[in-house]
């Protein structure tokens, strides 16, 4: 049994501070949020009034929060998680956020003594509470070593990813790739629709030929052919717009920080940024197809 403090009890943390409760860690859950905290109780953990009062006797903190901002301000502000954790206390830290903000997380805690490791995750909510989330993970080996058992109670799949922040690189890359596919993925049912061809019947052809994709083959934005995908319940998120149009950003941000020159990211964010300005950030990012139809 390991003594862990979870902080940022979210759409995304409260499943996964559940699981590590259910596998019988002893787990201090804080949040902002005292409802969150009364709900992380009823899953089994203990709760934590203060991040110190969460922090003072874990050997690991795992934070799922909004944005780097707020992962700076929980460890490193006035009252966070470094003036009270013990010394060697390793960080892992799951929220999306800037690689450079990663960088400099993992740099400030080395200096106070603590090891820190950016540990994003791929997979949603149900991913979440299913404990089939893939981690991406910064840091030096020993302490993705000593975090992989953790990570593997709340993921299927814990990949190490290299130095500090390159747990980031792989989310900001893959989900611009994922940003760009879902639009081309769209682009080719409408083109396809309109020509006269149906949806199911271009499924069956391109998804055995060189256009498939996850896009089109888990998460196919044209209703029929994959029933799971949001394309079925309206558009219902899924993975919001916002979401999206988040993960975008970083990773124009980061691309401009060394000169990578990234077009169709560019012009994939503009899309979704256009989309989130009408009002349809929450919906899900595959509604796409839906303004390309006409239909927003
Ligand atoms: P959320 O807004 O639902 O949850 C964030 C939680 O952090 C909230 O409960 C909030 O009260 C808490 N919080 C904020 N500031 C705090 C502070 N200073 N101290 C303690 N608690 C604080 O967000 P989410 O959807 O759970 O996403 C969390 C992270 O996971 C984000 O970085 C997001 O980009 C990433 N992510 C989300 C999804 C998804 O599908 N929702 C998928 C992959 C990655």
């Amino acid at each position: 049994m390991t003594k862990i403090a979870f902080i940022g009890l979210g759409n995304m943390g409260s499943g996964m501070c559940a699981n590590l409760a259910k596998a019988g860690h002893d787990v201090h859950a804080f949040d902002l949020n005292a409802d969150a905290v009364k709900a992380a109780v009823a899953a089994g953990a203990k709760a934590a009034a203060t991040v110190g009062e969460a922090v003072g006797d874990v050997d690991v903190v795992v934070s799922m929060l909004p944005a780097g901002r707020h992962v700076h301000q929980v460890y490193f502000g006035e009252d966070g998680v470094t003036a009270h954790a013990k010394p060697g206390t390793l960080f892992l830290d799951c929220s999306t956020i800037a690689v450079e903000e990663a960088r400099d997380a993992a740099g400030k805690a080395a200096d106070a003594g603590f090891s820190y490791m950016d540990a994003p995750v791929s997979g949603g909510v149900a991913a979440a509470e299913a404990g089939t989330l893939t981690f991406m993970v910064g840091g030096p080996k020993d302490g993705f070593e000593k975090a992989k058992p953790i990570l593997d109670i709340m993921g299927k799949n814990v990949f190490h990813a290299g130095d500090p922040g390159n747990g980031q690189v792989a989310k900001i890359a893959n989900n611009m790739l994922l940003g760009i596919s879902m639009i081309g993925t769209c682009e080719a049912f409408n083109l396809a629709e309109k020509l006269g061809l149906d949806a199911q019947t271009f499924y069956d052809i391109s998804s055995t030929a060189s256009g498939q994709c996850w896009s089109m083959t888990s998460y196919c934005p044209a209703p029929g052919p994959v029933p799971t995908a949001p394309s079925n319940r309206e558009y219902k998120p899924g993975f919001a717009v916002a979401m999206m149009l988040k993960d975008l950003r970083l990773a124009m941000g980061a691309g401009d920080d060394v000169g990578a020159d990234t077009p169709l990211g560019n012009h994939a964010q503009q899309i979704y940024a256009k989309l989130d300005e009408d009002g349809f950030g929450d919906i899900d990012f595959s509604g796409v197809m839906r303004r390309l139809k006409g239909e927003l």
